[in-house]
């Protein structure tokens, strides 16, 4: 592989759910021979918005501190930048506007989790699957993602096809391709996120259809393992990197919420 090879979303123990510090991350990061990485935690949320998988408000300087303690001791060696995993949820955009001027962010993916009260990957929540009409819930989840993308809060969208990541798989894709058609239009990017391949779907979000329909729509990938423990960091961009190009995808970073390359 050539040119910077960047791992944009992974996460960190503030979150409640990964393991590994920081430093453990970069190292791992500087292992697999990567130019740099993104700390992507997820955002602190409203108290009644799924608490048990996210930093508190009162941990984000911490959370800053860290990610700027690598940053400095690994100064020369690796790029590492600081950004956030936050969610879109209707009705928490000025919570949300709160944290991301609080500090100087790299990077923001949004992603969405959940439709309504539901949270949709967590496989504590599956059989909700059997009790709903899988294209209106891919209906009911693009929507959202449209909305995140007209937003104007987020640089790019996570795991654009969630929904797929237990095997049920979008029945249709006209709402996917809709709302391809709005991030293209509101010049985000996708979050090309390896996560995937280690879910019983085994497959990378987005699917190598979508994947084409966004490079043909000229919206660019950030490269992104969703790393919840150091041995994920890179986890198959060999393949990531093989099925972008395949399409003419580009691929990009971000600094400061400007996008690179
Ligand atoms: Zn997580
Ligand atoms: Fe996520
Ligand atoms: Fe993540
Ligand atoms: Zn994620």
């Amino acid at each position: 592989m050539t040119g910077p090879l960047f791992d944009s979303h992974m996460h960190t123990p503030l979150c409640g759910h990964a393991t590994g510090s920081p430093r453990e991350y970069a190292q791992a990061a500087l292992d697999a021979g990567l130019t740099g990485i993104c700390f992507t935690d997820h955002t602190p949320m409203p108290a009644w918005y799924d608490a048990p998988w996210r930093m508190r408000l009162d941990q984000l300087t911490q959370y800053v501190e860290d990610v700027r303690a690598v940053q400095a001791e690994f100064s020369g060696r690796l790029d590492v930048r600081l950004g956030l995993e936050a969610d879109f949820h209707p009705g928490t955009e000025r919570y949300l506007e709160g944290v991301l001027g609080a500090h100087a962010w790299d990077y923001v993916i949004g992603s969405i989790h959940y439709i309504g009260a539901w949270g949709l990957d967590n496989p504590e929540f599956i059989a909700e699957y059997d009790n709903r009409d899988l294209a209106g819930v891919y209906r009911d989840y693009y929507a959202l993602v449209e909305g995140a993308a007209k937003s104007g809060l987020f640089d790019s969208i996570g795991h654009l096809d969630l929904p797929k990541k237990f095997g049920h798989r979008d029945p249709d894709g006209y709402a996917a391709l809709h709302a391809l058609d709005v991030i293209a239009e509101r010049g985000l990017s996708l979050d090309f996120n390896t996560a995937g391949w280690r879910k019983p779907v085994a497959e990378a979000y987005p699917a190598p259809d979508l994947t084409r329909q966004a490079a043909e729509r000229g919206i660019p990938f950030v490269l992104g393992s969703d790393a919840h423990k150091p041995g994920e960091v890179g986890h198959r961009f060999t393949d990531a990197i093989k099925q972008i190009h395949d399409v003419g995808g580009r691929i990009v970073t971000y600094q400061g919420r400007m996008r690179h390359g």
